[in-house]
């Protein structure tokens, strides 16, 4: 059963090992997205918090505990910590809940797990990732360490707050960086309390800061500072171009995970009935408000009618319900500018010429929330607003295709690229096609799957640098080249 009644704390900045106000003594209330009442109070930082949080995580860096500790003893901490995530998990889950407006069931059963899951794989990493002995020359003993940058600046979005604590805090930490991680102003509660949760692990003060704040204020601070080494960023393109520009001021390592309008291709001979369900979930899963939503998806000719008739009647009976209710599988969007933005792009599509078969609508539950009922917009070309732009919420647009050449094609014109699905019989065509889409990450009779040890991140707009797996490790480390004159 969720806790719906034990009032949520106010929030404070985790800096240098403690709980702090900011020195400014600002707060903003942060506010439940279901009902449209306040949460609590949450400390905002301001650039002089940053510049102490900096500071702290610098000497942390230089002269503290957490690169020069035993890897084993590394790791132990952040095994731990994953250990204490499952252990808090209905705690953390319904503060996700409330913050985000995301089914408690998305929270709990998904978000969770791949926090703690994020925090166990990378922990492993910390006695794994090896230097290497190159062989050069006899007159040199020539040898490679794997070193960390140093402090990382972490700035997250609302869709998943916690989760992608655990993307970019887990591996940084792991190859003995020190973080200072802003959360978006929407959503800043989990990751408040990972925070503290570290700090219970024995994470050593100074080495995983938590700044929650505005993005233009403190966010800008952090990727500003000169005593940040590298910034990983997720939201969306129009910020991480900007934040790009800024790290080349200070010549600042970048990983940039940004927005998505990813082709979600049924092909004639697929499974129909798993494609339907992989259609439905690959949009409405995270109400849409998922980078790599299957917000394209791309029906074959022949099966156009018949698929898109079955779609429209899954997406009518997934209503929007109060989100700590189990059973509820569609919450509330995150904030009453994203449902208008959401709704806006509705009317924008049926202007272009889309059919609506599904949804559409605002639909209040108890009278308040910002939800919005699952949506289907028919007849799209590939050249619509409601095709090529990001919506961010639970609406789809159906394209139709004739050949797996047309498929490939409507599904590569977009500016985006960070991921795709395919849904057919046919393995020859299965393998064929996933190589022809430019796109970060293929998913074949299935989607939205997502591991800590599987890279995850973007083709083209949708930004570089890989989140995850063996391969975000090299976004986290630099390899300094030592030779020894044996001679
Ligand atoms: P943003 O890109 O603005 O926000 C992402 C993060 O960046 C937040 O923590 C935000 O802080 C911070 N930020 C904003 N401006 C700056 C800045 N100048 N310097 C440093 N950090 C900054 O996304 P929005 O919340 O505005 O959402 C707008 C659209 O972006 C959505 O509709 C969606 O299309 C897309 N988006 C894509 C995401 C993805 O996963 N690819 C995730 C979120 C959004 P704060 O929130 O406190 O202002």
């Amino acid at each position: 059963m969720t806790d719906t009644l034990t009032p949520v704390r106010a929030g404070k900045l985790i800096l240098n090992g403690e709980a702090v106000d900011a020195l400014s003594g600002r707060t903003f209330t942060t506010v439940n997205p279901a009902t449209e009442e306040p949460i609590c109070a949450v400390a905002e930082a301001g650039p002089e918090d940053v510049d102490r949080a900096v500071k702290a995580a610098r000497a942390a860096f230089e002269g503290g505990p957490w690169p020069k500790m035993r890897p084993a003893e590394r790791q132990r901490v952040l095994w731990k910590l994953g250990d204490l995530i499952l252990e808090h998990a209905d705690e953390l889950a319904r503060l996700e809940t409330l913050d985000n407006g995301k089914p408690i069931f998305e929270s709990r059963q998904i978000d969770v797990p791949m926090v703690a899951n994020c925090f166990h794989y990378f922990s492993g990493w910390v006695t794994k990732l090896a230097g290497e002995t190159l062989p050069v020359s006899p007159a040199f003993f020539t040898y490679t360490l794997r070193e960390p940058l140093g402090v990382v600046g972490a700035i997250i979005p609302w869709n998943f707050p916690m989760i992608m604590v655990g993307w970019k805090a887990a591996p940084a930490l792991a190859m003995g960086n020190c973080v200072v991680l802003k959360p978006a102003e929407l959503t800043p509660l989990t990751a408040i309390r990972i925070g503290e949760l570290a700090l219970e692990a024995g994470v050593p003060p100074g080495v995983f800061n938590i700044l929650p704040g505005k993005g233009s204020i403190a966010g800008e601070a952090i990727v500003k500072h000169p005593g940040v080494d590298k910034i990983t960023f997720t939201g969306s393109t129009e910020v991480g171009r900007h934040i790009m520009k800024l790290c080349a001021d200070g010549m600042k390592k970048v990983t940039l995970e940004l927005g998505g309008k990813s082709p979600n291709i049924v092909f004639a001979d697929a499974d129909l009935d798993a494609a339907v369900r992989g259609a439905t979930t690959g949009i409405f899963y995270g109400k849409g408000e998922v980078c790599a939503a299957g917000s394209r998806l791309l029906v074959e000719s022949g099966i156009h009618d018949e698929f898109v008739g079955r779609l429209a009647e899954r997406a009518g009976k997934l209503q929007p319900a109060d989100p700590l209710d189990p059973k509820t599988r569609l919450g509330a969007l995150v904030s009453e500018k994203q449902m208008n933005t959401v709704l806006g792009y509705v009317d924008t599509g049926v202007g272009e010429g889309a059919k609506l078969v599904a949804g559409g609508k605002r639909v209040p539950v108890n009278g308040k929330g910002y939800f919005v009922q699952a949506t289907v917009l028919d007849q799209v070309e590939n050249h619509m607003r409601v095709a090529q732009e990001e919506i961010f919420g639970p609406v789809l647009s159906v394209i139709r295709f004739d050949d797996a050449d047309d498929a490939v094609k409507k599904g590569n014109d977009i500016v985006y690229g960070l991921a795709a699905g395919l849904w057919t019989r046919d393995v020859k065509k299965a393998h064929a096609v996933a190589r022809r889409l430019q796109a970060g990450t293929v998913w074949i009779n299935a989607y939205n799957f997502y591991d800590a040890g599987m890279p995850f991140g973007g083709y083209k707009s949708s930004g570089f640098g890989r989140d995850l797996g063996p391969d975000c490790l090299r976004e986290y480390t630099q390899t300094k080249s030592i030779w020894l004159s044996t001679e």
